[in-house]
């Protein structure tokens, strides 16, 4: 169904909050973007997006949620944290089941799976998704559909 994807940001970041409390969340992009798509689906990737960026970056650190519209009939989210990075010999994994960065994987605990999901829930909707380390520290994780 249509749904304003601001909304959906927006709500999702506040139980995110709620969830978490130890990062300054911040929210940018067009207001009045309108997607085509499922709905709960595309929460399920931004929360794990989300999850990822706090369990991946200090506590007290920034995330930022940005959307976008790209063209006529795409439109884009990026989170983007400052965390501990992927290392560049790993990043192409980061989508496959159960893939885990083995020196990050013993820090923390995880599955392996959110992105995974994740990318087969954008796959589902004939979408993009990626991934890519920021010029200083952390890294963004986007999709588009
Ligand atoms: P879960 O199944 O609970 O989500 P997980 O977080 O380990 O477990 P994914 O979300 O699929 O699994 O992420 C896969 C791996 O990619 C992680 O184990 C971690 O090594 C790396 N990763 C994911 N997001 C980030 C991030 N924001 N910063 C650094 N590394 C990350
Ligand atoms: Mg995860």
């Amino acid at each position: 169904s249509e749904f304003n994807l601001m909304e959906l940001v927006t709500e999702c970041v506040e139980q995110c909050r709620l969830a978490d409390g130890k990062h300054s969340i911040g929210i940018r992009g067009d207001e009045s973007l309108l997607l085509f798509a499922d709905h709960d689906r595309i929460e399920q990737v931004l929360s794990n997006f989300l999850t990822n960026a706090f369990k991946y970056s200090p506590e007290g650190s920034a995330v930022e949620v940005h959307i976008e519209r790209l063209d006529d009939s795409r439109v884009s989210l990026s989170v983007t944290d400052e965390g501990i990075g992927i290392p560049e010999a790993n990043i192409g994994h980061v989508f496959d089941r159960f893939f885990r960065v083995e020196k990050t994987s013993q820090n923390y605990s995880g599955m392996g799976l959110g992105l995974y999901i994740s990318s087969q829930i954008i796959q589902g909707h004939h979408g993009e998704i990626g991934v890519r380390n920021n010029p200083l520290k952390g890294v963004t994780f986007w999709f588009a559909i």
